[in-house]
């Protein structure tokens, strides 16, 4: 446990001794007034990774000097490009190669996912969810409850938090399973929650969940490339995530997903059909008969963007170059450090500042969430103007995520800095 101090000098060191430091330079940064910005919004849109341009650039050269023979003979050609994600994504997901693939966007994915796991009958057709969970999700568990011909107010059963506390208890979630019982077909929950960066235990929820008989999935938006995930060894039913928060894939880029190898042979999951979901082998045959790929690659559909895949790539090279682990210890000591500096503030200015993100280490990622008792949305303004990328939310929540790949020591010192003469100016 190292002792942290509020200097430029101390954070100077620790990014000195930080193995991942080099990899700032691999980013392009937003600037304010010709400065680089401190970017602490990369669990809402990631940086770029300059090696993104090079991946693209490569599929604009293809098409331009191969036109439809790319498809065959790109360098990386065009009609198993997403095939090239499932080894280090699996990585990055705790799954086997062959239980990742990547499509589509999100929530288009997680409609997906649903068609083969929530197939709700008279006795059980009820969907345990989070209280006020990411809207998209919401949307998607109304429109799919009604597509069944169910009433959403009663097949959709929200688990509350408890009153004056802001996050969920995995206990309550786990009573809730079990009190739904052979009713209950589905859990489907964020892994981490967007608003506060609460990180559930999935294990034990998907273990809860199937001991009922219910199919277990998840919403990975916000966990994805930022906490350590196990979804095999879990044996999560399915996931889903997009690749443009943490994973540094760029604005709609597509959403990876994951279904378990105990549900690949499964004949009597129903499924969405397309061309890129049947036999490979057998793909451009045009044959009548759907027959699904083995694997999560039988979940595909449609063909997938390449230019849209082009920079997650990019990306995923990356994780694999840095490897989970480092990347989880670097997240644990910076976001420990911006926790520290935002205390530290906290008493310099006399502030009540609130963290309403879990402080246990197995509970959250890089996020913090922190409440700043007595202050408005001119704070916000005055970081943003000091070139400080935050995310406010009302009533004085802002949202601050150190991103392992990219962020250094010094800009949590230097956003205390700030933080402090915002604060003072008021
Ligand atoms: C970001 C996010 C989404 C976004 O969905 P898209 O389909 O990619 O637009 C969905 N759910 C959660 C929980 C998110 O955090």
């Amino acid at each position: 446990m190292i002792i942290f101090e509020n200097t430029r000098e101390f954070a100077k060191n620790l990014d000195s001794q930080d193995p991942l430091a080099k990899y700032k330079e691999e980013f392009n940064f937003p600037k304010v007034d010709g400065e680089k910005a401190i970017y602490f919004t990369g669990n809402s849109l990631g940086l770029q990774p300059k090696s993104a341009k090079t991946y693209i650039d490569e599929v604009m050269n293809d098409w331009a000097d191969l036109a439809v023979e790319g498809h065959f003979f790109a360098d990386k050609p065009w009609w198993d490009y997403h095939e090239r994600f499932s080894e280090p994504l699996g990585k990055v997901v705790g799954a086997l190669p062959s239980e990742v693939t990547v499509m589509n966007t999100l929530t288009v994915n997680l409609h997906m996912m649903m068609v083969s796991f929530y197939q709700p009958t008279e006795k059980r057709f009820k969907i345990i969810c989070e209280e006020k969970a990411f809207p998209s999700d919401q949307y998607l568990l109304q429109t799919q409850v009604n597509f069944h011909g169910f009433n959403p107010a009663e097949a959709i059963v929200e688990v509350k938090r408890r009153e004056g506390e802001y996050n969920l208890r995995n206990e309550d979630i786990i009573a809730k399973i079990n009190e739904v019982g052979d009713e209950l077909a589905l859990v489907l929950i964020g892994g981490i929650n967007y608003y506060t960066g609460q990180v559930l235990d999935m294990k034990a929820i998907t273990e809860a969940g199937h001991k009922v008989g219910a199919f277990v999935g998840w919403d990975l938006a916000h966990a994805a490339g930022n906490i350590k995930l196990e979804l095999h060894n879990w044996g999560v039913d399915f996931a889903a995530w997009c690749s443009y928060k943490y994973m540094n894939a760029g604005p709609g880029s597509v959403s990876g997903i994951f279904v378990h190898e105990k549900h690949h042979s499964n004949k009597e999951l129903p499924r969405f059909g397309g061309w890129y979901g049947h036999n490979k082998e057998r793909r451009f045959l045009m044959e009548p008969n759907y027959e699904p790929n083995a694997g999560a690659l039988g979940w595909q559909s449609s063909c997938t963007g390449v230019l849209a895949m082009a920079p997650y790539l990019a990306s995923v090279k990356m994780f694999e170059e840095v490897g989970m682990d480092a990347l989880f210890e670097k997240r644990d000591k910076i976001t420990a450090y911006l926790e520290f500096i935002i205390e530290e503030i906290a008493k310099e200015v006399g502030g009540n500042f609130e963290l309403i993100t879990p402080k246990n280490l197995n509970e959250r990622g890089s996020q913090l969430s922190v409440l700043l008792h007595g202050e408005g949305k001119e704070l916000f303004h005055y970081l943003m103007k000091e070139g400080v990328i935050v995310d406010w939310r009302e009533p004085a929540v802002i949202r601050l995520a150190p991103v392992p790949l990219y962020s250094s020591y010094e800009e949590m010192y230097e956003f205390g800095q700030i933080l402090k003469r915002g604060i003072q100016t008021k």
